[in-house]
């Protein structure tokens, strides 16, 4: 959430988050919000003008009683009665227009930092870096369907029988790969001083719209059956969520990792991705979540440490990939500077993406109440930022299909090979 009282008052920010919400495609007029914003305050007034007037006149009444002047209270007493009247009626209006005015002010999108590319889609996002050697096949190569069938370490059509569409299995090696990126994943992050949790997956609605992924967003959010509860797309919301309503110590910023599963709808996905692992409703992912001081230069450097610890990562699985700066059309209302790495696929002959780095200002933290007293003892919202630090089967995509040989066999990266109990290759049998 922006800050509201800074929007009502500031020319410039009005037109930057009307042009973001444009970009980002998000139904929010700044001027419908304005105008809601003057009515509740007009409402307001008059409701505590009432307010007074009735404590007014009731302390009239008390005073005139003691003086023993009957008549006189019985006509004050006619008049709060009205006074009432008017007040609940007052207090109706005032209920309802909040509501309103909220339900406006939570589709406003955080404004986008100045380096960020204009444009639309994800055909405006720019690259900035490319690290590793996109490998050469001198013959036909294999799909990560196909080296999963080869090695079993795939079974989609039993995952569809269990399950529907986008399910999977992931069996014997597959199983241990899928673990194996994770813990490799896990153990780089507690190198870097992060602290590992182990979050709940089941959430209340008030945790994704704390974290900004309600009210925009929620048809990607499976519900439980007749429940205030719903499955997360992923553990940002559970870990920025641990820090929700509480005033924190960000001396030292705080730096949360968990691994957990992620559950989509993937509604508005129909028809695309649906070969093999890359579009599944069920999948696993290691997420860094920083929560530090509101100081945009710690954001910023702390941005680009959690992006070197994801291409760190992919270093060391011997992946080539990109970096790319996220257009503002192509990001979500909460996000105010985005890159996004793209692994290369070899069968889709592109990058695919694999991880997302965001720097969300004090967005979400303020939406989730999460506060920190600066040097002066004020107390401010903090900064949060997030990242994929490796998302599986997804990124099983990649690992298959660029580390594969001639024979259909698969190169172990050395990196995980002490995940894989030593194993340096998928043999073809
Ligand atoms: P996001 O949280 O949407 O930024 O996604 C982070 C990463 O999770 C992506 O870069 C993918 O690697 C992975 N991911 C997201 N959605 C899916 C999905 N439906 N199926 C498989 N992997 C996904």
């Amino acid at each position: 959430m922006l800050d509201m009282k800074e929007l009502r008052e500031n020319a410039e920010l009005q037109e930057a988050v009307q042009r973001t919400a444009d970009r980002k495609g998000i139904p929010f007029n700044v001027g419908e919000w304005l105008e809601r914003d003057e009515d509740r305050r007009n409402l307001l007034q008059q409701v505590e003008g009432l307010r007074q007037d009735r404590n007014r006149y009731s302390s009239e009444i008390s005073k005139v009683l003691r003086e023993g002047q009957g008549e006189q209270a019985e006509k004050l007493k006619l008049q709060v009665k009205e006074i009432q009247g008017d007040l609940a009626a007052y207090e109706d209006q005032l209920r309802e227009i909040e509501e309103v005015w909220q339900q406006l002010a939570m589709l406003a999108p955080n404004i986008v930092s100045p380096d960020t590319p204009d444009g639309f889609s994800d055909q405006d996002n720019v690259e900035l870096r490319t690290f590793g050697e996109k490998p050469l096949f001198g013959y036909t190569l294999k799909d990560h369907v196909e080296l999963g069938e080869m090695h079993r370490l795939v079974d989609i059509p039993r995952g569809v029988k269990t399950a529907g569409t986008r399910s999977y299995y992931l069996t014997g090696h597959g199983a241990l790969l899928h673990r194996a990126v994770q813990q490799l994943a896990l153990d780089l992050l507690l190198n870097k001083g992060f602290t590992l949790l182990d979050v709940p997956l089941m959430v209340r609605t008030e945790a994704l719209n704390h974290t900004a992924f309600f009210p925009l967003g929620q048809e990607q959010t499976i519900q439980m059956a007749e429940q205030d509860k719903w499955l997360v797309g992923t553990a940002e919301v559970p870990l920025v969520s641990y820090y929700s309503g509480e005033t924190v110590d960000v001396s030292q910023p705080l730096k949360l990792a968990a691994a957990s599963l992620c559950f989509r709808s993937e509604v508005g996905s129909a028809g695309r991705d649906v070969r093999g692992l890359y579009r599944v409703h069920q999948f696993a992912k290691v997420e860094q979540v920083i929560i530090c001081e509101a100081n945009l230069e710690v954001a910023e450097t702390l941005h680009q440490e959690m992006t070197a610890h994801a291409e760190e990562l992919l270093q060391l699985l011997e992946l080539p990939y990109r970096v790319v700066a996220v257009c503002a059309g192509d990001m979500s209302q909460k996000t105010y500077k985005q890159f996004d790495i793209e692994t290369w696929m070899p069968s889709r002959g592109a990058y695919g993406e694999t991880h997302s780095s965001s720097n969300l200002l004090d967005f979400q933290a303020r939406r989730s109440g999460i506060r920190y007293r600066d040097h002066e003892g004020r107390l401010r919202y903090c900064y949060t930022l997030n990242n994929t630090a490796v998302a599986s089967p997804r990124i099983l995509i990649p690992l298959l299909e660029n580390h594969q040989q001639e024979d259909g066999s698969v190169l172990i990266p050395a990196a995980l090979q002490p995940y894989m109990n030593g194993l340096a290759r998928l043999a073809v049998s």
